[in-house]
């Protein structure tokens, strides 16, 4: 379960214009895609795998706030990773942020509203700079079960990367996003994560056991 901060950020305070401006209806604006994002460490220090809670919250405190005043959502992201493996849900599923600029090309409608967003805390893509721990891998999991388990998340939801995200504009022209978010370093990780589920082959199972009893009773009885 994520730690849950979404009923601090909101709030007018980081919300501008209001907060109904930014609900959605979900019924009306069902999840279509994840988008895997990484900030790239303009908001302090980097914080490892041994960073406090305490730290990390200050850290989408932080990010908030900033997003706030340059894009009037904070944070941008509905989720923040980090490298400890603890994951954050900061910004409601219920309400449409700011991550991910232009539309989606299969509806035509803008991926802030059709996505989640979420975010990796740390620079994933200079080198010499941060691997993403195990914690953080299983912390990107992590949201990515918990979203794809709403209700209202369309099945085989994929995760894209950032950068990679198909996008189009107003007139329906493609639009590449332009970024190498979330990092070379992070995009590895989509594979996994983008992995069909086994199918569900537990009622053949049960037929072959039952058949396997058949078969050893008639051999015990003869
Ligand atoms: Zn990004």
């Amino acid at each position: 379960m994520a730690i849950d901060l979404t009923d601090r950020y909101f709030a007018p305070e980081f919300m501008r214009g209001g907060m109904a401006r930014w609900k959605l209806d979900r019924d009306a604006w069902p999840v279509r895609a994840i988008v895997l994002h990484h900030a790239a460490g303009w908001y302090g220090p980097p914080l490892g795998p041994d960073a406090s809670h305490r730290e990390e919250e200050e850290r989408v405190h932080s990010l908030a706030r900033d997003h706030h005043a340059r894009f009037g959502i904070g944070p941008g992201y509905h989720y923040v990773a980090f490298p400890s493996g603890r994951l954050y849900a900061a910004g409601k599923a219920g309400t449409h942020r700011a991550h991910t600029k232009g539309r989606n090309p299969e509806t035509g409608r803008y991926w802030n509203v059709e996505a989640i967003g979420v975010c990796a805390l740390g620079d994933y893509e200079r080198s010499g700079r941060d691997d993403p721990t195990p914690g953080l891998r299983d912390a990107i999991e992590e949201a990515v079960e918990e979203i794809r388990g709403f209700r209202f998340t369309l099945p085989n939801t994929p995760v894209f990367g950032h950068g990679a995200t198909p996008t189009v504009d107003a007139s329906g022209d493609s639009a590449p996003q332009a970024t190498s978010c979330p990092g070379r370093r992070l995009t590895p990780l989509l594979a996994t994560v983008n992995r069909p589920a086994p199918p569900d082959v537990s009622a053949e199972l049960a037929a072959i056991r039952a058949a396997a009893e058949a078969i050893e009773r008639k051999l015990r009885a003869a």
